[in-house]
């Protein structure tokens, strides 16, 4: 019955939230109502699914993780992806914690608790969505909800052991999604399964008038061919994806994981991606220009912390803005002003939305000979806590396989491939990532089901 299986959920967060923290909150009392509803023919009938805390969902609150936020905002509807949840007769369960507005790779810029990796207590679950990754892989959650802008769903995934999926740009709806940057944001499932992955994608996909970016193409059963096998694919593997950098444990669970697939019969081709360098540079000026208009919103007036006693609205905009966010937050804010602003416009953003367009242009070209992308999700297993805290651009160079997938605008999946050895004596997960066109969530449904 879907109200034990809630209170099994509540007694193993009570157990184990103190030493891994995936949530912020949760409540089990308006779960259970829900529960006693809950249509159980339904595809996901009675499935308390973990929410990631940025997404909208009615009477919770919603904190980004951000002090911004937190004890300020309930919001009073449910984003798209929560409604249509609600409709497959799923139950959102839980906040998960994550980077503050989803601006970082460890969870480490939460404001409001730290995140271990089930793994290994000392180490980051990664991130964004690392609450989300740490809640399916430590049994606290079936399934959850995440966002990737950069790779915040594929990149805590393959830390934590479990999948994670970003679907491409405009398969969901981002109404109610709090938004980092508008043109890369995702919402998509991380789950123990392949199979899992697609139930949910099949619930949460789909046409939204609430969206203008949200597409009107018809969404097909996920699950469909799921076990179709990769007999006669062709799998391409970007040259530039397998250079210097890669830990030698990483790339050999990858090239094992790739090994496997061709002994399926899949066909591996060796292809490229010329512009794999300036996916870094090119994220990391767009996604901040993003960022600094759509945080504008956190004036003060609108939302959340509001100082008291201001002497003017200046000092009303100043003092909430420089109590509210957490300094990796206002790193991106001052960079996102600084590409935007009158005499660097054309410089930084004008021509990073230009690298842009030749990066999903290589894609393009790479999807006329190949049916899905195969590469490692991130250049090592999971680091230490604290181990790049003073060193963000440390942790910027390590999105460098994620990142394109949300420039290019295509979808991606993290399954899990094996685990390396950690110098304290841990066993860490790693993931494959698997690249398919736009609209081609099908295609990587049925490899990652291959690889799993
Ligand atoms: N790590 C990337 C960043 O910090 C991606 C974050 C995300 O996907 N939300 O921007």
């Amino acid at each position: 019955q879907p109200g034990d299986i809630l209170d099994a959920l509540a007694s193993s967060i009570d157990q184990k939230n103190d030493s891994v923290g995936a949530y912020l909150s949760y409540d089990l009392e308006s779960a259970k109502q829900e529960a006693n509803t809950a249509d159980l023919s339904k595809p996901l009938g009675g499935i308390p699914i973990a929410i990631k805390d940025n997404i909208n969902v009615k009477g919770l609150p919603t904190t980004c993780a951000s002090k911004f936020l937190d004890g300020a905002y309930t919001s009073p509807y449910d984003a798209t992806v929560i409604r249509k949840l609600r409709d497959a007769g799923a139950i959102p369960f839980g906040r998960a914690n994550m980077d503050e507005f989803a601006m970082g790779s460890t969870t480490e810029n939460s404001a409001l608790g730290t995140t271990t990796n089930p793994h290994d207590p000392a180490r980051t679950p990664g991130g964004s969505s690392g609450g989300s990754a740490a809640a399916v892989a430590s049994d606290t959650a079936i399934a959850a909800l995440g966002s990737d802008t950069g790779g915040s769903i594929r990149q805590p995934a393959s830390h934590c052991g479990v999948v994670g999926l970003k679907p491409s740009y405009g398969r969901v709806s981002r109404y109610g999604l709090v938004a980092f940057a508008s043109s890369l944001d995702q919402i998509g499932p991380l789950s123990k399964s392949v199979e899992d992955a697609a139930l949910v994608l099949n619930a949460i996909s789909g046409y939204d008038t609430a969206d203008s970016t949200c597409l009107n193409e018809e969404v097909p059963d996920f699950t469909q061919g799921l076990n179709d096998g990769v007999k006669g694919m062709k799998l391409g593997l970007p040259k530039e994806y397998f250079g210097e950098g890669i830990d030698p444990a990483v790339r050999q669970k990858i090239d094992q994981a790739i090994s496997g697939l061709e002994a399926q019969g899949a066909e591996l081709v060796e292809i490229s991606l010329p512009h794999t360098a300036y996916n870094v540079a090119t994220y990391y000026i767009i996604a901040p220009a993003e960022a600094s208009s759509n945080l504008s919103r956190f004036d003060g007036v609108r939302y959340g912390n509001r100082v008291e006693k201001p002497e003017d609205i200046l000092d009303l905009y100043r003092r909430s803005r420089e109590g509210g966010f957490g300094p990796e937050v206002k790193r991106r804010i001052i960079l996102g002003t600084y590409v935007l602003s009158s005499g660097y416009y054309d410089a930084y953003y004008n021509r990073a939305q230009k690298v842009r367009t030749l990066i999903r242009k290589d894609f393009q070209d790479a999807y006329q000979n190949v049916d899905a992308i195969l590469s490692p999700v991130t250049p090592s297993a999971a680091p230490l806590l604290g181990a790049d805290k003073d060193d963000p651009l440390q942790q910027y160079l390590a999105d460098i396989y994620t990142l394109s997938a949300n420039l290019a605008g295509i979808c991606g999946i993290s399954v899990p491939c094996g685990k390396v050895a950690s110098d304290n004596g841990t066993q860490l997960p790693v993931g494959l990532q698997i690249l398919g066109p736009h609209m081609g969530e099908q295609n990587i449904l049925r490899v990652a089901r291959a690889a799993e």
